[in-house]
């Protein structure tokens, strides 16, 4: 996906705001989300970045980055922004726009993870980790990465072969139907 010169209309901007409900545009560039991000030597670009890409309208960059898909939702950068930006909604947002417009991704791992997380605890309630784990191999087709783990997590109980379900499913499985119903409203 190209990048395009809307940072003219500042419609990608526009439409980050809208979906996130966060004043991306008050963003001066302290740095201080990046600076407290867990994941930051990882990503390829930092959320301080992000913020500042968005403002030039560099759509395709920000939504092909694999930073997005490597948020872990901490909400460290959120907590830290002096201009109460929600900096952890905007990578969310910034997901789902990726999702719907069918970008595609020069490394998919954090798509594929992040969509076998979700399904995992949308069917049980909270995340089945095996199940989890298989549904994203299947999706990476990368069978072999960290296998040797999986034998020292079954002996230290840390893995299980059937799903828990929790108590609270019916009201999880709820909650999926309803973000689902106020995304296609947006
Ligand atoms: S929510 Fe994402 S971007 Fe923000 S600090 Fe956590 S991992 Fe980093
Ligand atoms: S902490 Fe807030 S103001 Fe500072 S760079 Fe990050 S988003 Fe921008």
């Amino acid at each position: 996906m190209p990048d395009t010169l809307e940072w003219q209309t500042g419609s990608f901007l526009k439409d980050v705001e809208r979906r996130s409900g966060t004043p991306v545009g008050a963003c001066f560039q302290c740095h201080k989300c990046s600076t407290g991000c867990p994941i930051a030597p990882d990503m390829d670009l930092l959320s301080s970045q992000v913020m500042r890409m968005i403002h030039l309208g560099q759509e395709g960059s920000v939504l092909e980055s694999r930073a997005i898909w490597l948020c872990a939702s901490c909400e460290a950068c959120t907590t830290r922004c002096p201009m109460q930006i929600d900096v952890a909604a905007v990578m969310d947002s910034l997901r789902m726009m990726a999702v719907e417009r069918k970008v595609e991704l020069g490394d998919p791992r954090g798509e594929q993870f992040n969509r076998s997380f979700l399904q995992s605890v949308c069917r049980h309630g909270r995340v089945f980790e095996l199940g989890m784990m298989v549904a994203y191999k299947i999706r990476s087709r990368d069978f072999w990465t960290d296998a040797e783990k999986s034998g020292k997590m079954f002996s230290k109980g840390k893995l299980s072969l059937l799903p828990k379900r929790s108590g609270s499913a019916w009201e999880v499985a709820r909650l999926f139907r309803r973000a689902e119903e106020e995304e296609k409203k947006r």
